[in-house]
């Protein structure tokens, strides 16, 4: 399963990357990126972070 993060809508508040650090980071213009599949092990941990971005801007797909 591959994550993805709409940079235009990121503000940067950096939720994912704390909470899900495996699979998300923070550029140096302080955006999130992905930048590790998602797996059987990161699965729920990025599930929450697409669910507690505030403003929705992950999403995950097969
Ligand atoms: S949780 Fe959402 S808004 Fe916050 S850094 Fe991640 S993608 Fe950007």
């Amino acid at each position: 399963m591959r994550a993805a993060v709409k940079k235009e809508l990121c503000i940067g508040c950096g939720f994912c990357a704390r909470s899900c650090r495996r699979v998300f980071r923070m550029t140096d213009d302080w955006t999130a990126e992905v930048y590790a599949d998602v797996t059987e092990d990161t699965l729920e941990l990025a599930q929450f972070a697409a669910l507690k971005c505030p403003i929705k801007a992950i999403t995950l797909e097969e």
